[in-house]
């Protein structure tokens, strides 16, 4: 006993990790000495090392409190409030199995009336005009963001944006959905995640000038500071499509930045710059990447890659031999 709280105390020590003691004999020595790792998320056996489990839940709270005050106003049941649903989550259900609280089956007899409560109850929990309308464009987000595999960081800001939009009227006589897309793109540019129209307007049902008119309008009308999309944003995205490597990624960075250095990417689209210092970068490290497959994968046209490539080794003094693979295309 003696020997195991020394271990566990220098094990602590040594790690300098939260370890709390548990109650679990060791299958491998047959010794009480176990003790739970909380960041890691493993329980241990002080005594000989085996991991007894690997991949502890935390039950925990997800918020901290300090003091007593602190911990009252934080503490309730369920899931956390979210500005992404429409209610906030802070509605209840009435639950669809027959049974009672008592987990007995409800006497026959009254079903009807059972089946009746929640009908009415789903119905009034969307009562005005404004709350139908965000449960409806807040489900779109949500077959958005999936589609688009979007962190949740982005789809509280665009729910947060459209709540905004529909506080100002700006739905009337637009397209729900085409404003919910409007505040999807504008959040992704908050959140530094560069996507283009394109990609947006995919998956709802504007195309891309509709798309860019719209989220305009929203900027203007929110009086928002987006901030704009650097080139090198987008390179790690475009390079995956391209199944480039790091090397490539690497030059590509380089010469943005350079060209950056040398304003020559100032007042350009920057999906342009990195179209075409990507296709500068390929040809360097003598990865062969045609114009066409940029330009697919960028959605800037050839004609665009062509001139933007042309300028920046103009300015950066870049002088290499087209490869023979490459001559015309
Ligand atoms: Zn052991």
């Amino acid at each position: 006993m003696v020997q195991g709280s020394l271990c566990e105390q220098s094990f602590k020590r040594a790690n300098g990790l939260k370890a709390i003691q548990v109650r679990e004999i060791c299958p491998n020595c047959g010794v009480l000495e176990t003790v739970r790792d909380v960041p890691r998320g493993e329980i241990i056996c002080t005594n000989c090392g085996l991991v007894l489990d690997a991949h502890l839940i935390d039950y925990g709270p997800e918020w901290r409190a300090f003091t007593k005050q602190e911990r009252d106003k934080r503490q309730r049941v369920g899931n956390p409030p979210s500005i992404t649903r429409f209610d906030k989550g802070l509605s209840t259900d009435i639950d669809w199995r027959n049974r009672d609280a008592r987990n007995k089956s409800i006497a026959p007899s009254r079903l009807a009336e059972v089946y009746r409560l929640r009908k009415w109850h789903k119905r009034s929990r969307v009562h005005s005009n404004f709350s139908r309308n965000l449960a409806f464009a807040l489900g779109e987000l949500t077959r958005i963001a999936s589609q688009l595999n979007l962190p949740y960081s982005v789809k509280e800001s665009a729910a947060h944006l459209y709540r905004r939009a529909l506080e100002q009227k700006m739905t009337r006589g637009r397209s729900l959905e085409g404003v919910m897309a409007a505040c999807i793109y504008v959040a992704c540019r908050f959140r530094s995640i560069p996507l283009t129209l394109k990609e947006v307007s995919v998956h709802s049902h504007l195309d891309r000038k509709q798309l860019a008119q719209s989220s305009r309008m929203l900027v203007r009308k929110l009086e928002l500071q987006v901030p704009t999309p650097r080139a090198s944003d987008y390179i790690p995205r475009f390079a995956e499509a391209l199944k480039l490597d790091n090397q490539v990624i690497l030059r590509s960075l380089q010469i943005i930045s350079d060209a950056r250095r040398k304003m020559i990417s100032s007042g350009k689209a920057p999906t342009s710059i990195a179209a075409s210092c990507l296709y500068i970068a390929c040809i360097l490290e003598g990865v062969v990447r045609t114009q066409r497959e940029i330009s697919k994968v960028t959605g800037v046209t050839e004609v665009t890659i062509r001139n933007r490539y042309k300028e920046i080794i103009n300015r950066l003094k870049i002088s290499f031999d087209l490869p023979q693979q490459l001559e015309g295309k």
